[in-house]
């Protein structure tokens, strides 16, 4: 089930020149940064009460983000969905004819399991769903 909205991804070039908006413009609560070896991207994450943003810079010229850069520029790249049953949504999305861009759940942030819908599917919109370990908020 779907519990809530988790995080908005924000893809940048630099980390560096974009935090001083968010941290120092908006006030919003840094909740750490950490680089994700799978996606080739360091995050920095902003609390907004229940919802976090997350900065997205890539960490290397083949990472999804580095291409996302390229094709559209700065700006939101995908909206991030709680679930407190990843391996059931997927099963319960492929049954409805949803077209997945990852079939198994692959490692996120924070110890949390991640899988994105294909944009074909969502509207044109990066939809990720995230299920966060038990007992662990998603920081
Ligand atoms: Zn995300």
């Amino acid at each position: 089930m779907i519990t809530r909205i988790s995080h908005i991804g924000i893809a940048v070039r630099s980390l560096d020149d974009h935090i001083p908006f968010y941290r120092d413009v908006l006030g919003l609560i840094p909740a750490g940064t950490e680089t994700v070896p799978d996606q080739k991207v360091k995050i920095a994450m902003f609390r907004v009460g229940e919802v976090q943003i997350e900065l997205l810079e890539p960490t290397s010229p083949d990472s999804p983000i580095a291409k996302f850069l390229e094709k559209k520029g700065e700006g939101i790249h995908h909206l991030a969905y709680q679930s407190d049953d990843i391996d059931s949504q997927i099963r319960s999305f492929r049954k409805s004819g949803v077209q997945m861009i990852d079939e198994q759940p692959r490692d996120g942030a924070h110890g949390s399991r991640i899988a994105f819908i294909h944009p074909g599917s969502s509207g044109r919109v990066l939809t990720e769903i995230c299920e966060v370990k038990q007992g662990e908020a998603h920081e």
